[in-house]
């Protein structure tokens, strides 16, 4: 039996994959994915995100405004957003700041991205934070608030390594996606190995950063826009990469990973079991 495995992140919702589809769960029986963090981006694909957690007990669903799409937030978001966390136990993510969007307004973002923190300590829920381009403006933002106490996930953390000192002691975890097994990665790749070993969580983004192709263990037919789709049972290929890159055995590896990924998401984890899909 291989190790059970655990994706920080990804969006199983998103129309690119075939989320409901048997194959694919099939596929990540097989590679023994025990939990996975479904991440909602919108409005629009919460609903996505209930209704796969409803049908399937791996999925942790995870409710958020990513920075990409603040802007069409309605005037109920806060309320939907509520109604979503109060429906099943769950996270609070896909929230954060990104200054590398084009035509972004930090200050929209950050507002929408303060209110879901202050929701997540409130409640003490996991939260997942994307952060590109904007990381002075997210230690601010992290110190300034407050924040739950089970962690906060940074996912596929691409910030410089001196930062990693005060953000951990502010509850982050640091995910390590596919994506930075590319050989262009390397800065990222370097980053990596200042993460202590307790603050390291792995995840796909499946449909997004799919692995360099020659680690892929289940393709799936590129987009119509002509991008890779990442199958999340590619998972078992990331926790490959990350040993690799450690230095660490795989079996060593899945036994931390599982002892982070509880001590962040085990208490929402704990509740769905005794709760009514
Ligand atoms: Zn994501």
């Amino acid at each position: 039996m291989p190790p059970r495995l655990y994706d920080a992140h990804n969006h199983l919702q998103d129309e690119r994959l075939p989320g409901g589809s048997a194959e694919l769960w099939d596929a990540l029986r097989r590679e023994n994915v025990a939990l996975m963090v479904v991440n909602g981006a919108a409005e629009s694909d919460w609903p996505e995100v209930l209704a796969l957690a409803r049908q399937h007990p791996e999925v942790l669903p995870s409710f958020g405004y990513h920075p990409w799409y603040v802007r069409e937030r309605s005037a109920e978001w806060e309320t939907t957003l509520q109604r979503c966390l109060d429906a099943v136990p769950s996270a609070i993510g896909e929230i954060g700041l990104d200054r590398w969007i084009k035509g972004h307004d930090l200050d929209d973002q950050q507002e929408v991205f303060l209110k879901q923190l202050r929701l997540a300590a409130e409640r003490n829920l996991p939260v997942s934070i994307h952060c590109l381009q904007a990381w002075g403006k997210l230690l601010e933002c992290l110190r300034n608030s407050p924040r739950p106490r089970c962690g906060l996930v940074l996912h596929s953390f691409g910030g410089p390594p001196e930062m990693i000192p005060a953000l951990s002691e502010l509850g982050a975890y640091f995910s390590l996606p596919g994506y930075f097994a590319h050989e262009r990665k390397s800065r990222q790749r370097e980053t990596f190995l200042k993460v202590r070993l307790d603050r390291l969580l792995i995840e796909t983004d499946a449909p997004d950063q799919n692995l360099p192709e020659e680690r892929v263990r289940y393709p799936l037919p590129t987009s119509p826009d002509g991008k890779p789709v990442n199958h999340p049972a590619n998972l078992a290929a990331v926790y490959q990469f990350a040993a690799e890159l450690l230095g660490i055995s795989l079996t060593e590896l899945a036994a931390q990973v599982e002892v982070n990924f509880l001590s962040v998401f085990g208490e929402v984890a704990q509740r769905r079991t005794q709760s009514p899909l």
